[in-house]
């Protein structure tokens, strides 16, 4: 008995001694929290520096959170972050100035910035610098959305208007050209219900996460089909919106969805090629025409067919009409 007990006492301590050495390898060691010595310290006393990212530790949102729940959720976000940042880089590649320069992200959970009651995280273009809002996991939903906008109006040797070309094209690489594995380690935020769906259809990746590019494509399906019609929506030029027959019928760049709008730009580049797309992201309706030889209307329309098209493999159509 005595010996038996000394052998699980054993066990405990060996146990004990082999998560000490995980934790000390783990990510705690891979990222060092730093003081923040910078004119912003009072706020943001620590800081933790990246390959890609300078992330500013705001002491009112450790408060807020508690220490370990903002720690653990730090940690979580940067295990993918760099390796997010990396990809979108390549996405963009030939497109950038040479030197990206390391990207400044604020936390800002207790909501600081009037922008915290109606997004995720934001972009701010003058300090070249993105605030996170709310908590990790909303904050990491939006993360390489707005560090695409950072590429596109930050560091990109091409022109791109402010609006509805710069949402499509954020929405384009981190919801379909990158597997945004930020995002991903919070199962995209999708629902229970969601998860069970996807996993029961097969719409998962290799590691049984969901495929969030099934989602995407799905409800920018969606968003095409009568009963999408009076649906409130997030529209590329940044506003809420009502989907309109109107709409529908004849669309207007600046009124479709975020999600219509990231798979807009992936087929163009499946058609017409990244040199073309990506030199034209500043162009209204008469440049439309004059780049594609088709008008806004024209080109939307081919997208939706082929986006049906994939749908129905996939099996979405099907199960959105309750077959
Ligand atoms: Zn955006």
């Amino acid at each position: 008995m005595k010996k038996g007990l000394r052998g699980v006492a054993f066990m405990m301590a060996l146990v004990l001694a082999l998560c000490c050495t995980v934790s000390a390898l783990g990510e705690g060691q891979k990222y060092q929290i730093e003081e923040n010595t910078g004119d912003n310290q009072k706020n943001y006393p620590y800081k933790v520096v990246t390959e890609s990212a300078v992330l500013y530790l705001g002491k009112e949102d450790i408060e807020l959170l508690g220490e370990e729940a903002f720690y653990d959720g730090m940690y979580k976000l940067l295990e993918n972050m760099d390796r997010d940042f990396a990809e979108a880089r390549e996405v963009m590649k030939g497109f950038l100035k040479d030197e990206v320069a390391p990207i400044s992200i604020y936390t800002d959970f207790i909501g600081r910035a009037e922008e915290a009651q109606f997004y995720s995280g934001y972009y701010y273009g003058p300090e070249k610098g993105i605030r996170l809002f709310h908590n990790w996991e909303q904050g990491a939903s939006i993360l390489l959305h707005e560090y695409t906008h950072y590429l596109t109006y930050g560091c990109a040797t091409v022109e791109v208007t402010a609006g509805a070309w710069g949402e499509c094209i954020a929405e384009y690489v981190s919801k379909i050209a990158c597997r945004n594995y930020t995002a991903r380690a919070w199962h995209y935020g999708l629902m229970e219900e969601e998860k069970t769906v996807f996993a029961a259809n097969g719409w998962v990746d290799e590691e049984g996460y969901p495929d969030y590019r099934v989602y995407y494509h799905g409800v920018a399906w969606m968003f095409g089909q009568p009963f999408a019609i009076d649906t409130r929506y997030l529209a590329v030029c940044d506003n809420m919106m009502t989907m309109t027959k109107e709409q529908q019928e004849h669309p207007m760049l600046n009124s479709i969805s975020d999600l219509e709008g990231g798979c807009f730009i992936e087929f163009l580049l499946e058609h017409y090629g990244k040199d073309l797309v990506f030199t034209h992201l500043n162009i209204d309706g008469k440049g439309i025409r004059e780049t594609y030889g088709k008008s806004f209307e024209e080109l939307f329309t081919e997208w939706k067919q082929e986006n049906e098209k994939r749908c129905e493999e996939w099996g979405i159509t099907a199960l959105a009409n309750g077959k």
